[in-house]
This record gives structure tokens, sequence and C-alpha cells, in this order.
């Protein structure tokens, strides 16, 4: 260390290693907040694995004052698409994860400033054993709702049983539920067995966490946070999303980038700026969802019976499945890209409506950003975000399904018009907006989760003391 860096390390007082599971959805809520605890005095070591650090663009990350490490998944090489099934990777996660983290730990506390804590994401219940191998303190970080995480915790508990044999399901400071509102694993456990076993076991060692964090916010799941925090000490430090994107101020977060993933971002905003407010349809399944190809298709016409503007995430693996000649026929109308920053388009003010999978962090983000959204959950949590959606915050809709399971043209057709023309639509826009004045109070200095943030420090530092 050099004698500034020096003089900058004893400024710190507290040092969490944040290890981050390696998709987009879990590692941009824990970089978010990061750089929430960088900004109240801690250091911070960001962690994820080798193999997803080849598509982070470190340029976007200069001017933050974070340090990056890696440890290992045993697929540094060829990446995720040598994993033969899931469970065999989360078991080699397991494995080299716990062995690689440990030489981590080792090495940072050969240079001088050692870790206090570990921030670990639920997905990860093993990063809290090695910590504690090593006498640290341990925060569990979930990137789901807490709705979300006391079904599962009912589950784990033998509380709740699957298969569902009961048409409506209860839980404590949840609405009433039907079984399609579940996550998808709950009625449908053999697809993804080694899934199922991973949101489940999050709560596997949970007692011996020190700390119980969760991305979202107190005001949005008032009732079940109400009732988790009687069982644990949980607190809620979300929407992990950088203040600039909630004030809507984002000539200020130049150096703030959310877009780690891809710098190029012009395009989709220089398209945007040509639109007009609230025109455009903003489409995204996130970064895993794989519809299938008649699902596409109804989409893709869906978008163009409703004769809106839309701008269409597909991803590359994804870009084969779209319709023969819908490109050329919506040339005028869309633009289709394989990825785009989604904070800046959630932000922008052409968008008037989302089409989203409703995975965690689309949810939080649209909501934060006051955008009204179309519901289409594929799997996983993604149904029961829905539900929230049209049901206890009112802000979107959930388009409804044939039999099969599809969303036809039609029914594309009508949500999307629900929302930019209908009067039922300028409801849900209102809602949107209320919900993103709360989502903005609870991270501002003194909301509830500035303060638990600040309380996590302050607890932290006298540790450390
Ligand atoms: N994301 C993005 N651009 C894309 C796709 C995804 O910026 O084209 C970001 C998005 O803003 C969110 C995350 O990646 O922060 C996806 O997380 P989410 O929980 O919504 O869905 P998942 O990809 O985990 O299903």
């Amino acid at each position: 260390h050099t004698e500034m860096e020096k003089a900058k390390i004893t400024h710190h007082q507290s040092h969490c290693l944040a290890l981050a599971y390696p998709t987009q959805g879990h590692i941009n809520p824990m970089l978010q907040f990061s750089k929430r605890l960088e900004q109240k005095g801690v250091k911070v070591t960001l962690v994820t694995t080798k193999s997803i650090c080849k598509t982070i663009h470190f340029g976007c990350l200069t001017s933050i004052p974070i340090t990056f490490e890696t440890i290992s998944d045993g697929y540094d090489e060829g990446g995720l698409e040598d994993v033969e099934s899931i469970q065999a990777y989360l078991e080699s996660f397991r494995l080299v994860g716990s062995q690689t983290l440990m030489e981590l730990l080792k090495k940072i506390s050969r240079s001088g400033f050692p870790v206090d804590c570990i921030v670990y994401d639920a997905f990860l219940p093993w990063a809290l054993d090695v910590g504690k191998k090593f006498g640290l303190k341990g925060a569990v970080f979930f990137t789901q709702s807490c709705a979300v995480g006391t079904i599962l915790y009912h589950i784990h508990k033998g509380l709740l049983k699957v298969p569902l044999l009961e048409s409506e399901i209860l839980l404590p400071g949840l609405p009433s539920l039907e079984p399609s509102d579940m996550p998808s694993y709950v009625y449908d456990l053999e697809s993804y067995p080694a899934v199922f076993k991973l949101l489940v076991d999050q709560f596997s060692n949970i007692n011996e966490a020190d700390w119980i964090l969760c991305n979202t916010y107190y005001e949005l799941e008032k009732e079940v946070v109400d009732w988790m925090m009687k069982i644990w000490p949980l607190r809620t430090i979300g929407p992990s999303i950088p203040s600039t994107y909630l004030d809507k101020r984002l000539e200020d977060d130049k150096e703030y980038g959310f877009s780690i993933f891809n710098p190029n971002v012009d395009a989709c905003i220089k398209w945007l700026n040509e639109r007009s407010k609230g025109s455009v349809v903003y489409v995204s399944f996130g970064s895993l969802a794989v519809l299938d190809v008649e699902q596409m298709e109804e989409l893709a016409w869906g978008l163009k019976k409703s004769n809106c503007h839309f701008l269409w995430v597909v991803r590359k693996s994804q870009e084969a499945k779209l319709p023969k000649g819908f490109l050329d026929e919506t040339s005028e109308k869309g633009l289709v890209v394989s990825w785009c920053p989604q904070m800046e388009v959630l932000a922008h003010k052409a968008i008037g409506c989302f089409i989203t999978h409703c995975g965690w962090n689309s949810t939080l983000e649209a909501l934060s950003l006051g955008v009204a959204m179309v519901a289409m959950p594929q799997w996983t949590d993604q149904s029961t975000n829905a539900k929230y959606i049209m049901d206890v915050w009112k802000l979107g809709i959930k388009a409804p399904t044939n039999e099969k399971g599809i969303v036809k043209r039609e029914a594309i057709e009508y949500c999307i018009r629900e929302i930019m023309e209908g009067e039922r639509g300028k409801e849900k826009i209102f809602n949107a907006d209320r919900w993103r004045i709360l989502a903005k109070k609870a991270v501002d200095e003194g909301g509830s989760s500035d303060m638990n943030i600040e309380e996590f420090v302050t607890k932290l530092n006298l540790i450390k003391a």
C-alpha cells in the first residue's frame, strides 16, 4: 500500500466482503448496496465469480471506490456454457467457491486490512460457514421480495406442504394466494429440483447470520416485513438503486453508472429521445427467462397490433424466434436490441409502460421509477411478484393466458391499450408514481432503508472498536 492508500484505509472503519451470486439480477443490487455502504464509510470488497467477470465492463467502475475480487465456481474457462446441469453447477460452486473464498480471505488478511463481515447472497449460505470459520460476522442479503421469502421459509420449515393441496394459501402478512400466484417450483417441483432446493436452502443456516438484509423497502411490504421481524432481525435496505435515478437526475449519474454489463447505452437512449412523453412500450424478460416460439410470435404481433412505439430486448440466443418479416414490418415503430441499459430506459420520459417478466429487480426498478407494468411472469418468484403488481400495489395488470399458458396477441394489445389509453391505466400510472415517491423517501437520508443501513454500519463499527 502507498502512504495515501494507508491513510485512506485508517479512515475507513469496517471492511465488508460482499459476495454476489453470478447473474445480473444479483450483482446489480449487491453493487448498489455496496456503494451505499461505502458512502457511509465502510470499505467494501465486492466478490463474484471469474466466469461472470468476463461480461462485466470494469471501465464503468473506475470511479467507484470499491475493490473487486473473484472466486471460482469451477467453470473459469468455458463459463456457464460448460455446465452440464444446474445441480452440478451449484455443487461445484459450493465446493470450489468455499475453497477459493477461504484463500481470498487469507489473501485480504495478509494485505493488512482484514474483512470484518461477509455480506453474502442468500443463494450462497455456505459463505456464512466459511465466514464463521474465520470468526467473521455474517449478513445474508436477499434479492427477492419478503413475500417470496416468507413463502419459501414456510416450505423450509415444513409449515407449507408441497406439492400444494389447498386451493387458497393463507400465510401471515400475505394476501390470500392461489396456487398460480406461488413461486413456480411450488407447483412444478419436477422441472427444476435443484433450483427448488437452492431457494429453500436459503434458510438452512439463517439463524447463525448476524444480520438479515432484504432488497425491498418497508413501506412496500409493511405487513410481511412486520411479521418477519418478529422471528428474525430482518432489515429492509432497498431499493438498491442509485439515488440519482430515483431523483430522475440522470445527468448526475455519469460517474456512478449502473450498466456495468454493457457500456454502449447510447443507441437506445438516442432512439427514445426522439419519442414523445409516455409513448413507448418497453419490453424485456430479463437476463435469463426463455419464451417459447409461439409466445414470441404472439408478443411480436401483439406489439405490432397495438400500433405503439416499442423497445424490445431480445437476447442474441432468442433472436431466431422472432417471426419472419417482423423486423422489416415494424422498423418504423420498433427498436429491437439484444441488451439495454434498463435503468436509463425506465427513467426515460418516453416510456409509457413496461411489459415485464416480473423479475424482482425489474419489478423494483419499474416501481421505483414510477412505470406501470404489464405482467407476464415466466417462472420462479415472478408469479408472486405479478400478483403484487396487479392486486396489492395496483400499478399494473397481469396479461391473461390461454389454456396452454400463452398470452395471445389480442391480450397483449388489450393490456397495452389498458395502460396507455384507458382510465384504469391512468390510475395505474398514478399508483406507480406513488410507489416511486415512497421508494425515494425510503433511501433518502432518514428514510426507513437509510436508517437500517446506518444501523448496520454503526453496529459493525462498534464491533470493530
Ligand atoms: N438488465 C439490464 N438490461 C437488460 C437486461 C437486464 O439492465 O437488457 C438488468 C435489469 O435492470 C435488472 C437485472 O438486469 O437489474 C435483471 O434482474 P431481474 O431480477 O429483473 O431478472 P433476471 O434477469 O434475474 O430474471
